[in-house]
């Protein structure tokens, strides 16, 4: 058992506030990572303020975790002492169940130890995320990070990336394809960038005007502004796949008259309320709404790979550990360019 520095949420209310977790001793097969640096996901927010219920407290968020290996288990054979690694939203599942075999690690039947604001296998010991100075992780659970990328930049790839290639990947997104992406965050700009590799012809859908410059830099190729009622007239029927990554309640429907012929959305924003959808939206043009969660290790690796081949990385913000608080109310407002990250020397 190692002591590691922290910050954490002692309450729903509370700002997050300097912490120590108690890290397990290195198993047989497990890492230990250093974390140099940990991404700050609008789904950290929505936990540290309970808008999903059930969350526990003390809370050290963090689900974006880069860093150097600093020790390793006897049995551990894919990483070395001083390697580049990487942590996301999974610790841990039962691994022989359905979901776990068919690599859908996030729908473990048993119940998938997430990163934080959860419980190990065991379902006692709870799990502390990457706000911290260093944590164990099963080697079977760990990424492998190329030294070719920025590795600040990569750390968001471990949510925002896989959770933006997975529903890529799945509609089998390919050249020529027409992909609207709604809402240039965190994930809206992680999904321009990726489908604008695959080939997609790109449309960014946003509420705010001064972003249209950055989506177009991004890869974006056309931009439309949501808030005005004639960008709905115009884009109606064009998308082959909306990706969908808006974090507070809006009208799906609008966006469903977006898709073409069987086209289908995506949602990847969780708004803490649900909103109701006209079966009507779906029934004409046999429209397909969906939903994807984060992705399994095996995919997560394959989309390291890819970033890594495209020399993709995320656009950050790097910050100080104590300026954590203002990142988040600056996320609140969508004054996110596009990712904060922690530098975790500053603990
Ligand atoms: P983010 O960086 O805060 O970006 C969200 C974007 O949504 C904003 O930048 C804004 O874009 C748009 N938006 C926010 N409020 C809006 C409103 N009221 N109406 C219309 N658009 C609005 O957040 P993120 O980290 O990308 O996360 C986005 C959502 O995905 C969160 O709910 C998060 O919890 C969820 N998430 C889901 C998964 C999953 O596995 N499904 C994984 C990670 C995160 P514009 O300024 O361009 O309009
Ligand atoms: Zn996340
Ligand atoms: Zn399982």
């Amino acid at each position: 058992m190692t002591l590691a520095k922290a910050y954490a949420a002692a309450s729903a209310s509370a700002p997050l506030a300097p912490f120590q977790v108690e890290r397990r001793a290195v198993g047989p097969h497990d890492i230990q990572i250093e974390i140099a640096y940990c991404g700050i996901c609008h789904s950290d927010l929505h936990q540290v303020r309970d808008e999903w219920g059930g969350a526990k407290y003390p809370m050290v968020p963090g689900h974006e975790i880069v860093g150097r290996v600093t020790a390793v288990g006897a049995h551990v054979k894919g990483f070395q002492v001083g390697d580049l690694a990487g942590v996301g939203c999974l610790v841990d599942s039962c691994r022989t169940c359905p979901s776990c075999q068919r690599n859908f690690e996030q729908f473990c039947e048993k119940g998938a130890a997430f990163t934080y604001n959860g419980f190990e296998m065991d379902k006692k010991t709870p799990t502390y995320g990457g706000y911290s100075s260093s944590v164990v992780v099963d080697e079977a659970f760990t990424l492998k990070i190329s030294p070719k990328l920025d590795l600040a930049a990569a750390a968001p790839l471990l949510c925002a990336g896989i959770t933006t290639y997975a529903p890529l990947r799945r509609f089998k997104t390919k050249a020529g394809d027409k992909v609207g992406v709604v809402g240039l965050g965190g994930l809206g700009h992680m999904a321009v960038k990726i489908a604008a590799a695959m080939g997609a012809e790109v449309t960014m859908l946003s509420t705010s005007k001064a972003k249209e410059a950055d989506a177009r830099k991004l890869g974006a190729h056309h931009f439309g502004l949501t808030s005005e009622d004639l960008t709905f007239k115009k884009l109606a029927g064009q998308f082959d796949l909306i990706i969908n990554t808006i974090s507070a309640p809006h009208d799906y429907n609008k966006y469903l008259g977006l898709l073409r012929l069987e086209g289908a959305m995506v949602l990847l924003g969780v708004p803490p309320e649900p909103t109701p959808v006209a079966a009507g939206s779906l029934i004409f043009g046999h429209k397909v709404l969906t939903g994807s969660l984060i992705g399994g290790i095996k995919e997560t690796q394959e989309m390291l790979d890819f970033c890594a081949e495209h020399g993709i990385v995320s656009e950050i913000e790097l910050i100080p550990v104590q300026q954590v608080n203002e990142a988040y109310e600056r996320m609140m407002k969508n004054d996110v360019r596009y990712r904060f990250v922690l530098d975790m020397k500053t603990l």
